[in-house]
């Protein structure tokens, strides 16, 4: 081994020990279960992303955990924010940001959500068909607008392109729809589908955007802002391969400078990117049994908890314990009567007991965001950052 994978590896080491240490000293003043998370991760993140695609601004998408004092941090940060509807924008600008920081990113609103953003000073926002520019315009003239377009998904965790994005030939055309009705024509946005760790969706992405950029300038329409969406990835497992946001960021940067106008302002909704690596999910085991020849653990939260990622964003978790020594194939569960709250049948961990610890890295988002606490009567995980 070198020098500089011992290194890392006592890095590691360290990090870990940390965390469990962490994760004790919480569990004295707290009841499980609950999610941790760490500011100083929040911050790392959104650092790195300023510092690898400095030409872009990054919006956060809060939909990925909209835990308000995450949105404080990213607040005092300097952060943009991305929002879906009426009440996340209300809640983004409670919280401090300033309007002219907010971009309304859903394709489909509805005419009294726009009428919200019209009354905040809320200007730019996102379309994909022109039944939606009728009632921006309608709502809110004068709104900038930014079309998005289908891009392909190819490889992400989570596809969007099945729901939303304009085809390419349409965009220019509704952009010039968008200014005969009194509406600014900004830009395109696309969005390459969430846990994107393929770089050619952003690279092809870009190639059709400049297209339309393009057009848009020769026609005497020039477009300023150009929205690349979300979709950064993170490791969700430790030893994780494939995931390398630098080397990507790299190759994004050199395309949009090649392909982009000097003047062209770039931005971005990173989500899970930014909130992701700072959640840890603390649980304990509940109950224990040996069934089907496997010990099974049933542990205080589950799908319709915090795991509710597992479903509704096709995420695979990394189980982790206290305990060390030898390992045997185990089934892990959640708390409900339901036999679909199984979170999974094959880890390979240690012996554990009723009382003893089950927690999760990296689950920041997509977690207790789209949870359904309260189903059985299971209150939602605390949220604490430390
Ligand atoms: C969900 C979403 C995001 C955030 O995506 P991540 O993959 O978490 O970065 C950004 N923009 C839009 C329009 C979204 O729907």
């Amino acid at each position: 081994m070198t020098h500089a994978q011992n290194n890392s590896k006592q890095q590691k080491s360290k990090e870990l020990s940390g965390i469990e240490n962490l994760i004790r000293a919480t569990l004295k003043k707290h009841r499980s279960p609950f999610m941790l998370i760490r500011k100083c991760a929040l911050r790392k993140q959104y650092e790195r992303f300023r510092k690898c695609l400095p030409d872009v601004t990054p919006y956060y998408a809060i939909k990925a955990n909209p835990d308000p004092r995450i949105i404080k941090t990213f607040v005092k940060l300097g952060a943009s924010f991305d929002v879906a509807s009426a009440a996340e924008m209300k809640l983004v600008l409670r919280l401090g940001a300033s309007p002219s920081k907010i971009i309304f990113a859903n394709t489909i609103k509805s005419g009294e959500d726009i009428e919200v953003a019209r009354r905040r000073r809320v200007r730019l926002m996102t379309f994909d068909n022109e039944p939606e520019l009728y009632k921006i315009a309608k709502h809110c003239p004068g709104a900038r607008v930014l079309v998005r377009i289908k891009v392909a998904n190819e490889g992400s965790q989570v596809e969007l392109s099945l729901k939303f994005g304009a085809d390419h030939d349409q965009a220019y055309f509704l952009l010039r729809k968008a200014k005969a009705l009194g509406l600014v024509p900004t830009g395109v946005s696309f969005h390459v589908g969430s846990q994107s760790k393929n770089v050619e969706n952003y690279l092809q992405a870009l190639e059709v955007s400049a297209n339309i950029f393009e057009e848009s300038k020769k026609n005497g329409m020039p477009l300023k802002i150009m929205d690349i969406g979300g979709g950064f990835p993170i490791q969700h497992f430790d030893k994780e391969i494939g995931v390398n946001f630098e080397r990507m960021a790299s190759q994004i940067k050199k395309q949009m400078k090649e392909l982009f106008d000097r003047k062209v302002k770039f931005i971005a909704e990173p989500g899970r990117f930014l909130a992701g690596p700072a959640g840890i999910l603390v649980t304990q085991v509940i109950g224990r049994t040996f069934r089907n020849n496997k010990n099974y653990y049933y542990i205080n939260d589950g799908i319709y908890g915090d795991f509710s990622g597992m479903v509704f964003d096709h995420c695979k978790y990394e189980f982790k314990t206290l305990r060390r020594g030898q390992t045997f194939l185990s089934t892990l569960a959640g708390p409900t009567c339901d036999s679909f709250d199984t979170l999974s049948i094959n880890e390979e961990i240690p012996e554990l007991y009723v009382g003893d610890v089950v927690y999760v890295k990296n689950i920041g988002a997509y977690s207790s965001a789209s949870a359904t606490p309260g189903f059985n009567g299971f209150p939602p995980a605390k949220i604490i950052l430390v």
